[in-house]
């Protein structure tokens, strides 16, 4: 009898030692995955930098120039060979880099099912999307540049705008399927339960789709994306595939708030506001910073990467503020999906397992989640999640005030 009972209590402990043992490994896991790739990215940007900086410093730049000037006339032609060429030395260097954090650190901690041809083909077609997307950009940057000299920035901005507006418009339905195949809903349990959610948010059901997520990663996600007649949430079929639909549901409910925050519009306006002031800081610099490296025209090719240096400092303080932004609309959208579920235990088990399988750190240094994380560490968003559903459910008059007065 007594020995039966020693053994239960063994076997409990047991069972309590290996579950933390493993809970500890993950952690150590998700810890050391996410410092190598934070680790990696700062040094690839400090390490381009420094590059660029000597590429200009060096006098290389005006020598790409001169050789390029022997054989092109046309200047625009010439800026985007000159463009091309240091983009894609950029490539060539950093290849090894980018191989380590794209295929070899995703298989290393079995998140990846790409094989090497698939991983390289889908860079491939990244590469070729954004090289059709930036050079009408950069072509359009050195018109402007050409044509309106110091105030450069202010047109550029304008066209900056638009370039936004038509980017999410079109993601959706022309950039997003060249990756990846969207598909509708198809289970009807699941269906009729998004049906209840959009309603409630204003956007109808058809707007819900699978993307074969499954096809490169194991991670699974979900996004709010569109704008105007392209709105629409899109769901992973990693998620679809190994959540409830409750959990499901949950996810679908942060995305609506996404929604019902107007949080797409709200980051054009604002990032458009602060394009304007970036930019012109960054053509005050430049111009001002020209002369350092011996060249006297804003509009020389050669002097170019001196912008690009610029705008890649500007950018060290852009990432933080842009970032505070985004994860205080990743706590609204948390907000509302706890309200519209009226579960914020299912939906705090989700962003769990999300974290888990995605290898997530759940409690990264808060300089570090201050500084380079979109959406707020797991830690935090449970913290606030535990605080909107206290607040809603019950305390009158005060608290439940600051929380309207919050959103309005
Ligand atoms: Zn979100």
């Amino acid at each position: 009898m007594l020995n039966n009972h020693f053994d239960y209590i063994h076997g409990k402990i047991t069972k309590l030692l290996t579950k933390t043992h493993i809970t500890i490994f993950k952690v150590m896991d998700a810890k050391r995955y996410n410092n190598i790739k934070l680790v990696v990215g700062i040094g690839k940007a400090v390490v381009s930098f420094l590059l660029l900086f000597l590429f200009v410093w060096l006098g290389y730049s005006r020598e790409l120039y001169g050789y390029l000037a022997e054989d092109i006339s046309n200047q625009y032609l010439l800026f985007i060979a000159f463009v091309l060429i240091i983009g894609a030395a950029a490539s060539i260097i950093f290849a090894p880099v980018n191989y380590y954090t794209g295929y070899y650190l995703e298989h290393k901690y079995n998140l990846s099912n790409q094989t090497f041809g698939k991983w390289l083909f889908e860079n491939l077609k990244a590469s070729v999307v954004s090289l059709v997307i930036g050079l009408p950009i950069m072509l359009a940057f050195y018109f402007v540049l050409n044509k309106f000299g110091d105030i450069w920035w202010l047109p550029f901005a304008v066209v900056m705008f638009f370039v936004s507006v038509v980017l999410s418009q079109i993601f959706p339905v022309v950039i997003l399927p060249i990756f990846y195949k969207l598909t509708p809903i198809d289970n009807e349990e699941l269906k009729s339960r998004i049906e209840k959610l959009a309603e409630k948010a204003g956007i109808k059901v058809e707007n819900v789709y699978k993307f074969d997520m499954s096809k490169n990663t194991k991670k699974a996600n979900a996004a709010f994306t569109g704008l105007g007649k392209t709105k629409r949430i899109i769901l992973g079929d990693t998620l679809l595939e190994n959540y409830s639909v409750d959990e499901i549901a949950s996810v679908i409910a942060h995305e609506l708030g996404h929604y019902k925050k107007k949080h797409i519009v709200k980051n054009i306006l604002i990032g458009t506001a602060s394009s304007f002031l970036t930019l012109f800081l960054i053509a005050f610099l430049y111009k001002i910073s020209l002369n350092w490296f011996g060249f006297t025209s804003i509009t020389d090719i050669a002097a170019l990467p001196v912008l690009a240096l610029w705008s890649m400092l500007i950018g060290v303080i852009q990432t933080p503020l842009g970032n505070i932004l985004s994860r205080k609309f990743e706590y609204e959208a948390d907000e509302y999906a706890v309200k519209e579920t009226g579960s914020p235990e299912i939906f705090i088990n989700t962003l769990e397992k999300l974290t888990e399988q995605n290898l997530g750190d759940k409690e990264p240094h808060p300089f570090v989640e201050w500084f380079f994380y979109s959406h707020p560490s797991i830690k935090n968003r449970i913290n606030a999640i535990k605080k909107f559903a206290l607040l809603s459910t019950g305390q009158p008059s005060e608290s439940s005030d600051k929380i309207e007065l919050g959103n309005a």
